[in-house]
């Protein structure tokens, strides 16, 4: 099922994930949602708390970006093409940057045509829990690092817009300013419907 993905302004995507703590079948339905969520509107990453959940959780699959090369080992074993893995999902991740940092564009589902660059490490090690709730261990470089990044941080509450620097911050506040209202009117307006339903 295709779920709405939460635009900018709902204090959702500012919440820090609560860990997952029995993957089961509604966890399972919520992973396969948000793959068909992400999927169907084009992203490389997915965080639970852009389908409104905030939880340890998040989607990846980076198999549709051509230019953007990325590397990856599962477990210590290099896997020679990082697209072979899609998609990810890790549960409870957590993440260590390593090497050097790099700038590099990003975008993401909840800032619609917004896009703007990002300091992100070049490499990260990743523990996390799959779907199985088996514990796997990756390194991972290059684009899919910045994506790994991009979703840990969202688990955490931290948007793109935080780690752009203040001039490109700048540049962007009136777009961002119009979003959150935006977003803010449809949750009001949501809410007046509910409240209306259960009168
Ligand atoms: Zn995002």
């Amino acid at each position: 099922m295709i779920l709405p993905i939460v635009q900018y302004g709902d204090p959702v995507l500012r919440t820090r994930g609560k860990p997952v703590e029995q993957i089961d079948d509604q966890i399972r339905e919520l992973a396969a949602n948000m793959l068909e969520t992400m999927h169907a509107a084009s992203g490389v990453g997915l965080a639970a708390q852009q389908v409104g959940e905030a939880l340890q959780l998040a989607v990846l699959d980076i198999s549709p970006v051509e230019d953007r090369p990325s590397t990856l080992k599962i477990d210590g074993k290099n896997v020679p093409d990082a697209k072979s893995a899609m998609p990810l999902v890790l549960i409870n991740p957590e993440v260590e940057l390593q090497g050097e940092t790099e700038v590099g564009i990003e975008g993401c589902l909840s800032f619609p045509e917004i896009t703007g660059e990002v300091e992100r490490a070049q490499s990260v090690w990743v523990r996390a829990q799959t779907l199985n709730g088996d514990m796997i261990e990756l390194e991972a470089g290059g684009f899919l690092a910045r994506a790994i990044q991009h979703e840990h941080d969202h688990l955490q509450g931290i948007l793109f817009i935080d780690r752009m620097n203040s001039a490109a911050k700048a540049a962007l506040a009136s777009r961002l300013k119009r979003l959150q209202k935006e977003t803010r009117r449809g949750i009001r307006h949501r809410e007046a419907l509910v409240a209306e339903t259960t009168l």
